[in-house]
C-alpha cells in the first residue's frame, strides 16, 4: 500500500481557516464561490463563510474512477453553470486536490472568457500538477485520504456494503 496523507474534518477545519486567511492576506475579494463537486464542495463551503462570499456556485466534474484511477479526460456533467452568471465577477474556483491539474484546468478555462478574473484555491497540490494554483494549504505527492471520502456508503442493516473505491 503506498504511502497516504491524512486528513480528518479537525484538521479540515484548520486547513479551510488557513486558506482563506491566506486568500485575504493576498487581498482577493471573491464574488462567486466556484465548487468542483464533490470533493470541492466542503472546501467551497468552509471558504465562502471564511471569505463572507454568499454566492457560491457549483460544477460536477467526472475524473477518478479509483485510487490513481482516471478517465482519458475529466468531464463537466450537466447541469453546467450558467457562463453568463460569471460575467465580469471575481471567481474563486475551489477544490479539494490538484492532482493532475486536469480537473481544474477544464473549469478554469470554462470561466476564462467570461470572468473578470478567476483564481484557484485548493487544499493541497501534487508538484506534477499542470495548473499552479494561487492559493495551496499544503503540497505533496502522496495519496489523500479526505475524511468524507475515506469510508464507504451507509448501507442499512442487513445489505450488502457498497464498495468504497479510495479505500482499496
Ligand atoms: P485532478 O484532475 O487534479 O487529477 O484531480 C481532481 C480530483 O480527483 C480531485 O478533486 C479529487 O476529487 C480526486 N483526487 C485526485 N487526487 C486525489 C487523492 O490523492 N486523493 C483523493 N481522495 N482524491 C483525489
Amino acid at each position: 500500500k503506498q504511502l497516504r496523507e491524512n486528513l480528518t474534518y479537525e484538521l479540515f477545519g484548520t486547513a479551510v481557516r488557513e486558506l482563506a486567511q491566506s486568500i485575504a492576506d493576498d487581498g482577493y475579494e471573491p464574488d462567486i464561490v466556484l465548487s468542483i463537486a464533490r470533493g470541492g464542495v466542503f472546501v467551497a463551503g468552509g471558504l465562502a463563510y471564511a471569505l463572507d462570499c454568499k454566492n457560491l456556485h457549483l460544477v460536477n466534474v467526472e475524473f477518478y474512477t479509483g485510487v490513481g484511477e482516471t478517465l482519458e479526460m475529466p468531464v463537466m456533467l450537466a447541469p453546467v453553470p450558467n457562463a453568463i452568471d460569471f460575467t465580469d465577477k471575481k471567481v474563486l474556483i475551489a477544490d479539494d486536490v490538484a492532482d493532475t491539474g486536469k480537473t481544474l484546468k477544464l473549469v478554469h478555462d470554462f470561466c476564462l472568457d467570461h470572468v473578470a478574473e478567476v483564481r484557484s484555491a485548493v487544499i493541497y497540490e501534487k508538484s506534477h500538477s499542470l495548473v499552479k494554483c494561487e492559493y495551496v494549504w499544503k503540497r505533496t505527492d502522496e495519496w489523500i485520504n479526505f475524511p468524507w471520502s475515506v469510508l464507504p456508503p451507509v448501507h442499512r442493516a442487513g445489505e450488502a456494503p457498497k464498495e468504497n473505491l479510495e479505500a482499496l
